[in-house]
């Protein structure tokens, strides 16, 4: 399998290059397809699969297909802990360094104010922690209301650590219409749960 036969964009294709990528992991082969296709998924992967880019390169591809640029958030990555966060923020700008999409990372910890005024500048895409995301939500620094794909990342250890609640309320706060994208390293009846009322006839993907 080579990263060609995936239908990503050459903008693409040469930042995985970049990268010294040879060719895709398994779970890149399977979920990069699905996700270009529009599907919601439920995707189980641990750590070191290859699962950022096995999501942050087909949301690159479906916001750059779509138009110019609107500077206000179409996608939005949730991760449990500010390194995960940082972590995910640093490959989407690697993968997208060719395309002319902005993105910012949310996280608490740190002051409000740099993120409110990167918020103000527009951003594509958010990767954020769900408190954080909240906070700026409740100040009306962060407007959802035209979110297009949801990530969920390391969906159980969000769990574990509390954020259901979180999760849930930002849930509530995202359009109707969306594509839902849940990985996940482990199957809970937790996650069971909140992929039934999240994903809609989801693909399935476990590596
Ligand atoms: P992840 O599972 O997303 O944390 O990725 C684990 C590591 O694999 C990261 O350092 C990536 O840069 C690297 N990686 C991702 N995809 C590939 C690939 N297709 N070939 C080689 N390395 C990769």
């Amino acid at each position: 399998m080579s990263f060609d036969l995936l239908g990503l964009q050459a903008d693409l294709l040469r930042a995985v290059k970049t990268q010294g990528y040879g060719r895709p992991t398994p779970i890149q082969a399977q979920a990069i397809p699905e996700i270009l296709a529009g599907h919601d998924l439920l995707a189980g992967a641990q750590t070191g699969t290859g699962k950022t880019a096995a999501f942050v390169l087909p949301v690159l591809q479906l916001l750059a297909e779509k138009g110019h640029p609107q500077r206000h958030p179409r996608a939005l990555i949730l991760t449990p802990t500010r390194e995960l966060a940082a972590q995910v923020g640093e490959r989407v700008h690697a993968y997208g360094i060719h395309l002319p999409l902005r993105s910012t990372i949310i996280f608490g910890g740190v002051g409000m104010q740099p993120q409110v005024n990167q918020l103000h500048r527009g951003v594509d895409i958010l990767v954020a922690t769900p408190g954080r995301l909240l906070d700026h939500v409740g100040q009306r620094t962060l407007d959802l209301s035209r979110i297009e794909i949801l990530v969920l990342d390391e969906a159980d250890r969000m769990l574990d650590m509390g954020f259901i609640h979180d999760v849930r309320r930002i849930i509530k706060l995202l359009p109707e219409r969306r594509q839902n994208l849940l990985f996940s390293a482990t199957y809970s009846d937790e996650i069971r749960r909140l992929s039934d009322t999240l994903l809609k006839r989801p693909k399935l993907i476990e590596v």
